[in-house]
């Protein structure tokens, strides 16, 4: 599943190829993709032009000249391409949207799992999927303090804490783990056990492994390719997910692989400390 850096990553790659440009058709081949009346998406969208792309956790905001946005999650597989107008369909193409200039954005997916919804610019933040969401990691708002107030409203695990996305977003299975790590805390954790000094380790772990991660491109696990067709490349700097057997840099110790919460979990039984 793409997490926070993919998705950044995808925007990125879209942004040059698609600002700037006026929608001349839609085509819905999918239309339980689209939340919206599919007739009324097609008849608004035609003429607009997309003047922005930004981010909300892991929702990507295409930002219309009529102070409407689209709203686009990416789910297990959804992709985006943006390719010239004759060329063929890449299997799985669910929205196809046709550009003045001669190309087209395609947005395939073969889960089908990825949602479009249109809503007006300044109700993005109370769009229903998007209220729901925590701190972004990057807001200069969101600092220690606010995180441990937040933490400590929290029982059960802190891996499970951080990947609710209601505390703060963009931190999927894989960056959970390397964040954790960063951290030296056990995954199994209790978040009201944790301190200043832990939520302030956290938070730099959850920036810095973030920020890494978007200029690698993004992790390529499974099938993550961003809108140009590249693989990302952070798997090559993962300390401790999908490392099992491997020795912690740290300490040696063999780096373990648990299920917590059904979810594949990573960590160095040595110097990730359960509180
Ligand atoms: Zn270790």
């Amino acid at each position: 599943m793409p997490e926070l850096p993919e998705v950044q990553t995808v925007i990125n790659n879209l942004k040059p190829l698609v600002i700037g440009h006026t929608v001349t058709k839609v085509d819905i081949f999918y239309p339980k993709m689209i939340l919206n009346d599919p007739h009324e998406f097609v008849n608004k969208l035609i003429n607009l032009k997309f003047i922005n792309i930004r981010r909300r956790g892991k929702y990507i905001l295409f930002d219309l000249s009529n102070n409407e946005s689209l709203i686009s999650h990416l789910r297990m597989e959804g992709k985006y391409s943006v390719l010239e107008n004759n060329a063929d369909l890449p299997a799985h193409s669910h929205v196809v949207f046709w550009l003045e200039n001669g190309s087209k954005i395609v947005y395939h997916d073969t889960r089908k799992f990825g949602r479009m919804h249109l809503v007006k610019t300044d109700q993005v933040a109370d769009a229903k999927e998007i209220k729901k969401l925590g701190w972004e990691p990057f807001d200069p708002q969101f600092t220690p303090d606010v995180f441990l107030k937040l933490l400590h409203t929290r029982h059960g695990k802190i891996k499970v804490a951080l990947l609710s996305q209601d505390l703060v977003v963009g931190l999927g299975n894989i960056y959970v783990d390397e964040v954790l790590y960063y951290a030296h805390i056990h995954p199994k954790s209790n978040p009201s056990h944790l301190t200043l000094s832990d939520a302030t380790f956290l938070q730099e772990g959850i920036k810095k492994i973030l920020k890494l991660a978007i200029k690698k491109g993004g992790t390529t696990i499974f099938s993550f390719k961003n809108a140009n067709g590249e693989i990302g490349h952070f798997q090559n700097y993962l300390k401790v997910h999908s490392q099992n057997n491997k020795l912690c840099e740290r300490d040696h110790a063999k780096i373990q692989k648990i299920k917590l919460n059904g979810r594949s979990t990573y960590f160095c039984p040595k110097c990730q400390i359960l509180k």
